[in-house]
């Protein structure tokens, strides 16, 4: 019989791909001959079923109940395959219909990983931000105006225990001259970020210069402002609203209470959710974020999705972790780098009128056109070069060598088939959007 004539180099191997077939067969090791005889059948029922009638005629009759367990499962599993396909299909038509994705469909799209299903998932995202956005991306400047911080989060390179993190603090002077230099054509908004700096975090006076600061910010460069500055009171959020920032960004970076406290010690879940909350009160947009790949399950990215949605997040983020030097994730082992494209297709899937950044962070401009595809609208973290200015996941990616600019974003958006949104196109969309939060009562 051809079957078990067949040559395999690694026998080994086979076994060690195939431990189902050592539990099929009632924990033992296979001959030879029954592997052969089960990698055939993964690939044809008919292959079996001669099989089966073959090893009959040799009466084996433990080859042959091994064979016919076999048999059932494959023709199980084909069905069970059948009918997921069935399912895929039908979800993303229910997002395409705009129905709201219930959370155990959330999860299925969130594990795709099947290359054909990853194409029509990214398909989907692409027609769903057609529909909101047509083919315009808004771009965003960054700067990281101060790299302390008084906390100690696990996967942070700027955690306050790490001796190998870059430190600086950008003078107001500092800060204006780089944000006049990063705020030419085709530049939306300018996001003034930092960690929770004690230079600021130090009663009213410290979040006074941070209000004074944006307000020249403001003036200046006569651009949206998103401020990311930590977690800070009511009364600071109504005077960065009032000093004329138009975002506020906030990661919670997981919705899942023991990860977020593992991820952030010391720091408190629900004041952080609560402060874009509030941020929405003093018509401030919001962005909301998450990490990718910090031990999170599918069930939690899921339920993070939904936490987006309740909190009417404007912008909505996903980026892969990078582990960092010097801080306690530094040796995390990072596997999936599909993980971030998927989440951001499956945010456009649920949330598809929101802004959903690709960001230049994580994988730098080559990582550009894959989060594009995925659906993504918003391209971040542009930086001047030759300032000394860092970005977060990635400190130094791309910057010095003036990749992080609107000349080489702007050629990726074109072998993308999308173009820079105009000015007037991004101030509109943010005040439709200010208007929807404010009519919600947010
Ligand atoms: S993630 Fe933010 S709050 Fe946490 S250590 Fe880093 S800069 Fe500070």
């Amino acid at each position: 019989m051809r079957v078990t004539q067949c040559v395999y180099p690694n026998f080994a191997f086979i076994l060690a791909k195939f431990p189902e077939a050592i539990s099929l067969n009632n924990g033992k090791a296979l001959t030879k001959t029954e592997c052969y005889h089960y990698i055939h059948c993964i690939f044809s029922n008919g292959v079996i079923c001669l099989l089966i009638k073959a090893i009959e005629a040799h009466h084996d009759p433990r080859q042959l109940a091994f064979c016919s367990n076999f048999h059932k499962v494959i023709i199980k599993r084909r069905a069970e395959a059948k009918n997921n396909m069935v399912d895929f299909e039908e979800i993303l038509a229910k997002a395409l219909r705009q129905d709201k994705l219930t959370k155990e469909e959330i999860v299925r799209l969130l594990k795709t990983r099947e290359k054909d299903r990853v194409n029509s998932l990214f398909r989907t995202a692409g027609e769903l931000r057609a529909r909101y956005f047509a083919d315009k991306v808004f771009i965003y400047g960054f700067l990281y105006i101060s790299t302390y911080c008084r906390n100690n989060c696990r996967f942070c390179f700027y955690r306050s225990e790490n001796e190998n993190s870059l430190r600086y603090r950008k003078t107001e002077e500092e800060v204006i001259e780089a944000a006049v230099g990063l705020a030419g054509p085709g530049i939306h908004l300018v996001d003034l970020t930092m960690g929770e700096d004690p230079y600021y975090f130090c009663g009213n006076e410290g979040f006074e210069m941070l209000a004074r600061l944006v307000e020249r910010v403001k003036e200046t460069v006569e651009l949206p402002v998103m401020v990311s500055p930590g977690v800070v009171p009511e009364r600071v959020l109504e005077r960065l609203a009032a000093a004329g920032a138009d975002w506020y960004a906030c990661y919670q970076e997981t919705h899942n209470l023991s990860l977020f406290k593992k991820l952030r010690p010391g720091q408190n879940y629900e004041a952080r959710l609560h402060t874009k909350r509030l941020a929405h009160k003093f018509g401030l947009l919001t962005e909301e974020g998450v990490l990718a790949g910090v031990g999170e399950s599918p069930e939690d990215m899921a339920e993070s999705i939904i936490v987006m949605d309740s909190l009417k997040a404007d912008q909505v983020r996903a980026m892969n972790f990078v582990p960092r030097k010097g801080t306690p994730m530094e040796r995390d082992i990072t596997d999936d780098p599909l993980r971030e494209m998927v989440c951001i297709a499956v945010m456009r899937l649920t949330l598809p009128d929101r802004l959903i950044p690709a960001s230049l962070d994580v994988a730098g401009l080559s990582g550009l056109e894959k989060r594009l595809a995925a659906g993504a609208n918003v391209v971040t973290s542009l930086v001047p070069p030759d300032r000394g200015l860092a970005g977060v996941a990635q400190s130094y990616l791309d910057i010095d060598e003036n990749k992080r600019s609107i000349a080489s974003v702007l050629s990726v958006l074109a072998n993308c088939g999308l173009r820079a949104a105009s000015k007037n196109d991004y101030t509109t969309w943010m005040s439709r959007r200010q208007k929807a939060i404010s009519e919600a009562g947010c």
